[in-house]
C-alpha cells in the first residue's frame, strides 16, 4: 500500500522523536516511564490525526467537572504497580488520565465515560459486571486510532489491564484510517443513518471502519479471551497489546 510507513520509520531512525513536543507533560515522560514516547515530532504525529473537533467545548466539559480524583503514583514502584493503582467499579466506568506524579480521573456512567482526548496518557475502565468487561471495544479500538490524545491508552478490565501505544507501525494504522475516512466516511455514515436506529449509528459505523481496515472480529465475541484479541489486533492493525493481570 502507498503509505508513509518508510518516511516515518526513516524519522523514527534519524532521533526525530519528540524534540518538538512542548507539552510540560511530555517533558515529564523523561522521568517516567509510564508515559508514552510519541513515535513521532508532535507537528507531524498531529498531522496524520484529525484535530478533535470542538476541542474548545471538549476542554470546557473537564474544566468545568468539579468532581475530579486524584491518586498519587509513589517514586519507585514499576509500571504494572502504577496500573493497578487505576480504580474500577462494578457498575460503572470511570475515565482519566496519568502524568508523572498523579492518576486524575471522574465518574462515568454505566456504558461510557468521557476521556480529555487532549491528554498523552489516557484510561478508561469497564464496569466489572460486564460480560464485555475484558475486551476492547470496536469503540476503544476506533478513538484509539482516530484521535492524537492517548500516544498510550489504558483500558482497565475485570481480569485484565491493557495497554496501547502509538508506535511506528500504529501510525501506519492511523494513516490507513485517515485516507479511509476521507473517502468513505461520510457516505457510511449517512447510509448507516438510514438503516440503524440513530444511537447505534456510531458503533455500527466504527465497527465497518475497523472491518475496512483488516479487522476480522470474532464471531464468538464477546467470549474471547484477551491472548486472542490482542493477537488479532495486533496481526489486523499492528496494535500491539501490553496485558496486564490486575492481581498478580
Ligand atoms: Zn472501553
Amino acid at each position: 500500500m502507498p503509505l508513509l510507513h518508510n518516511d516515518i520509520e526513516n524519522e523514527f531512525q534519524a532521533g526525530n522523536l519528540d524534540q518538538s513536543w512542548t507539552d510540560t507533560e511530555l517533558k515529564d515522560k523523561a522521568l517516567s516511564n509510564h508515559l508514552p514516547k510519541p513515535p513521532l515530532a508532535e507537528i507531524e504525529y498531529r498531522e496524520l490525526h484529525d484535530d478533535f473537533i470542538h476541542e474548545e467545548l471538549h476542554v470546557e466539559y473537564f474544566t468545568e467537572r468539579t468532581d475530579w480524583v486524584e491518586i498519587g503514583i509513589p517514586a519507585d514502584i514499576s509500571n504494572e504497580e502504577i496500573y493497578r493503582l487505576l480504580p474500577s467499579a462494578e457498575d460503572f466506568e470511570y475515565g482519566g488520565y496519568l502524568t508523572e506524579k498523579a492518576i486524575l480521573f471522574i465518574k462515568g456512567d454505566e456504558s461510557e465515560v468521557k476521556v480529555d482526548k487532549t491528554k498523552l496518557c489516557t484510561f478508561h475502565t469497564h464496569p466489572t459486571s460486564s460480560k464485555n468487561a475484558d475486551m476492547p471495544s470496536p469503540t476503544d479500538i476506533y478513538h484509539f486510532l482516530k484521535w492524537a490524545g492517548g500516544v498510550r491508552t489504558i483500558t482497565v478490565g475485570k481480569k485484565w489491564i491493557w495497554v496501547w501505544d502509538k508506535t511506528v507501525p500504529v501510525m501506519n494504522t492511523v494513516k490507513r484510517l485517515k485516507a479511509w475516512e476521507e473517502e468513505n466516511m461520510w457516505n457510511a455514515i449517512q447510509t448507516f443513518f438510514q438503516t440503524e436506529k440513530d444511537e447505534d449509528v456510531f458503533k455500527s459505523y466504527y465497527s465497518h471502519v475497523l472491518t475496512e481496515l483488516g479487522l476480522i472480529w470474532p464471531e464468538n465475541y464477546p467470549d474471547l479471551p484477551a491472548e486472542e484479541w490482542s493477537a488479532l489486533l495486533e496481526n489486523c492493525l499492528s496494535i500491539k497489546t501490553q496485558l496486564i493481570l490486575r492481581v498478580e
